[in-house]
């Protein structure tokens, strides 16, 4: 096809209403009037989301075990844009706590837009020294945490019939393991992926599109307490040659909670700098 052939039929598309073309860029993008609840939000992984969901409109409960730490975040954010932004201290793991959190959305905001389930451990555990108590709490922070945030906003978002989205922050440990000791977090994290696909076809017909992303080697507090040698063999394994940030990550949670993903749910989306392939 040559350039011109190409053009002429862009314009064709334009002047017909093709879907492709209807909806300028800025508003597929826009989310001026949702409200967003992003687990784990205070800091990390969680803070880039935040950040990105936050400049592109969205209203955003910060909903993080340091409720100190999150309300640091709240007051960077309405200082930006009065009242958008609210904290609570939650635990995803306690469902009063997060019924709690579901209802101070509602309450603050009058409506539960897009839920990113980002909060999330993991310990180093190696079998031979792995308890009982650890094992069972990556499980309830991880997976069990995931339920309980999904099912107390999804009741939410079909009772007031105007769909939704729910983005859940798995790993690239949901599809193959990235180091050794982490047995629990590769469960938990194989778990959150199951959960999110079955999910995703339960709640479609309600419209609420459910879908993952996979980071893998991002530089956050958590990643920095795993400290020293595991860390830079790591890092040595990424071919793109470095740790990815937070905001890496938030770009990919803006594309899943607007309308650039217009036609996607049950899917994961990997962002690790190539690690997987190593
Ligand atoms: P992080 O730096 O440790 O930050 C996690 C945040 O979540 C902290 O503010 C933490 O609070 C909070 N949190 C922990 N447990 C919670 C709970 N039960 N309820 C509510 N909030 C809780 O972690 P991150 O590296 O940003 O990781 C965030 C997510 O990305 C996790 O699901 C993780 O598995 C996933 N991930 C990260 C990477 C990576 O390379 N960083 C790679 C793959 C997947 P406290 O500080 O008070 O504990």
């Amino acid at each position: 096809m040559t350039a011109a052939c190409a053009l002429r039929r862009l314009h064709d598309m334009a002047r017909s209403g093709a879907p492709s073309l209807r909806t300028p860029l800025t508003e597929l993008i826009d989310l001026s009037g949702r409200t967003a609840i992003v687990t784990g939000g205070a800091m990390g992984i969680g803070l880039g989301i935040v950040g990105r969901l936050h400049e592109a409109g969205a209203s955003i409960l910060i909903a993080d075990l340091d409720l100190q730490a999150a309300e640091a975040v709240r007051e960077a954010l309405v200082e930006r844009r009065p009242g958008s932004a609210h904290a609570v201290g939650a635990d995803v793991s306690d469902p009063e706590s997060v019924e709690r959190m579901v209802s101070a959305a509602l309450e603050r905001f009058d409506s539960l837009d897009i839920l990113v389930n980002n909060a999330g451990i993991y310990p180093m555990a190696p079998l031979e020294k792995l308890d009982l108590s650890t094992f069972r709490h990556v499980i309830d922070v991880n997976l069990t945490g995931l339920y309980l945030c999904t099912k107390a906003a999804a009741e939410r978002m079909i009772a007031r019939g105007r769909g939704g989205r729910i983005i859940n922050v798995t790993s690239i440990d949901a599809l193959h393991p990235s180091m050794v000791g982490l047995a629990p977090y590769d469960a938990s994290k194989h778990g959150a992926w199951g959960f999110t696909k079955s999910v995703a076809l339960e709640l479609a017909p309600h419209r609420i599109w459910v879908n993952a992303i996979a980071p893998g080697g991002i530089a956050t507090p958590g990643t920095g307490d795993m400290g020293g040698e595991a860390l830079r063999e790591f890092e040595a394994q990424i071919p793109m040659g470095h740790m990815g940030d937070p905001d890496d990550i938030g770009r990919a949670a803006l594309y899943l909670a607007s309308e650039l993903s217009s036609y996607m749910t049950g899917a994961q989306i990997v962002v690790d700098g190539g690690r997987l392939l190593a």
